[in-house]
């Protein structure tokens, strides 16, 4: 496989492999909407006593995904918005909340394999399906031309695949074979990291027997794990069909959503950053309160807190008080209280940057201790190109940028926005610090909108 671009960035906060525990919580909230997700269809009442796994609400778009009850509790829908809370909270024991008449009907329909689907659905693993190509959630019952499995999260900091991995080998392997169940010919790609340790050398002996894994080893370089970039290397087109993509996490949901029939409500989440005094991952359910992550993990008095990791986290916003469904990690940035006085004329030799234009160019390599402070940033492109060297893309972000600039939406079409795989690396590395990024979102959509509004208008026509 080929790879293009791509560039590690040395952060401090590495969390540990070590997996800690959180204390039971009093009290959860749950938000109703996560990264892919809203859940809008209410399935349960102000006041009702709910237990372990039972179905809170359900997203109506994205095939009935649910948003389960981690834990017992009493239901409040007013109290805070946009969450459902959960109080007097009880660990009881779990049960999967699955409708007979609907799984009576399923096997009628599609037997065997259409209960399994189904059972991922009701017992919360789907959600850790992707479209490799879109990232959307894919249509449990639909036919995928092949699946991407990745053991590997790059990005400074979400929960890293190894981590995970660590002590549930067995698991792992249980719920790769139960993929496989669900599939009739489909090949299934196991990404793991191309490295030489005792615990990868573990990996690959386990899966040799698996003649319908094709194991591929990749460098550990951001953001070659990524689903789409990952599906191009491979040469899976997009117009053969959807290709499902799971991470570790995904395989372990499934093989306790199959193989021991209970709901997956529990997940690892990283906490690591500058501003977290020992990263860690933890062991911890949505809706689980961020201020008591925060009194136990944080150490800096003024920080910004993203979702997910460093290049793609969105900032924690101030009403959201407990884990969001999809959190795979927290990054904690220390947000200094003041502007640095002539920050961008410091040679910084505690600073590094890609352009190696710091004095910490001729030290080795460190792990940086970023802040949110700009450093004389904020300019005009520079034409200095490095946007266009770390693109795994392959394509030229000033130009796009320029054209956007210039509102020359064709241009940017024929530029190739589209096979923008929104990973980052252009926004952090431009020291003009132009939010590269996020502008090609935005010229996605827009693209997206137009090719929309005129197929409705050739249909009208
Ligand atoms: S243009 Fe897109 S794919 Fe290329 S570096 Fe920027 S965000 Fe990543
Ligand atoms: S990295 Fe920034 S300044 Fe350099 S060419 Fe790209 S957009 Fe321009």
């Amino acid at each position: 496989m080929k790879f293009r671009g791509g560039y590690n960035i040395l952060l401090q906060g590495r969390p540990e492999r070590t997996i800690k525990v959180m204390p039971e919580p009093a009290v959860l909230y749950l938000p109703l909407r996560s990264h892919r997700f809203l859940f809008s269809e209410l399935c349960v009442e102000d006041g009702q006593r709910v237990s372990d796994g039972d179905v809170l609400a359900k997203d109506s778009n994205n095939y009935a995904v649910p948003l389960l009850a981690p834990r017992a509790g009493t239901v409040r829908l007013k109290a805070v918005e946009n969450h459902i809370v959960l109080e007097d909270v009880a660990h009881l024991e779990e049960h999967a909340d699955m409708d007979e008449e609907e799984m009576s009907h399923i096997v009628q329909e599609m037997g065997a394999a259409g209960i399994k689907r189904y059972k991922l659905l009701a017992l919360g693993a789907w959600q850790f399906f992707y479209d490799a190509y879109t990232g959307a959630l894919p249509d449990p019952l639909g036919k995928p031309q092949a699946i991407i499995v990745s053991t590997l999260s790059l990005e400074p900091f979400v929960a890293r695949g190894d981590a995970q991995l660590h002590r549930r080998l067995l698991n792992f392997t249980r719920g790769l074979e139960q993929l496989q169940s669900l599939l009739e010919y489909q090949p299934i790609y196991l990404v793991m990291p191309d490295i030489n340790s005792d615990f990868a050398a573990q990996v690959r002996e386990q899966i040799r027997g698996y003649a319908w894994a094709k194991l591929i080893e990749i460098p550990l370089k951001y953001p070659y794990y990524n689903f789409n970039i990952l599906a191009m290397s491979l040469g899976l087109k997009k117009d053969n069909g959807t290709i499902w993509a799971v991470r570790t996490e995904g395989i372990l949901a499934i093989d306790r959503a199959l193989t021991l029939t209970k709901p997956c409500l529990v997940r690892i989440v990283s906490v690591g950053g500058p501003g977290v005094k020992s990263p860690v991952h933890i062991k911890v359910m949505p809706g689980y309160p961020i201020q008591e992550i925060v009194d136990m993990y944080v150490s800096e008095p003024a920080v910004r807190m993203l979702n997910g990791g460093m290049l793609t986290g969105e900032p924690v916003g101030e009403d959201a008080l407990g884990l969001e469904a999809e959190c795979r990690g927290v990054t904690v940035l220390a947000e200094p209280a003041c502007r640095e006085f002539l920050g961008f004329a410091r040679p910084g030799s505690d600073r590094s940057s890609y352009s190696g234009c710091f004095l910490s160019s001729l030290r080795g390599k460190f792990r940086e201790r970023l802040t949110t402070a700009m450093r004389g940033e904020l300019r005009p492109c520079i034409s200095c190109n490095f946007c266009e060297e770390v693109c795994p893309a392959g394509i030229m972000p000033y130009l796009i940028h320029k054209y956007l600039y210039r509102d020359l939406i064709e241009e940017v079409g024929q530029a190739r926005v589209d096979l923008c795989v929104q990973c980052g690396l252009c926004s952090f590395v431009c020291p003009s610090k132009i939010n590269l990024g996020k502008q090609f979102v935005e010229a996605q959509d827009l693209i997206e909108e137009e090719l929309q509004h005129e197929s409705v208008e050739e249909e009208s026509e």
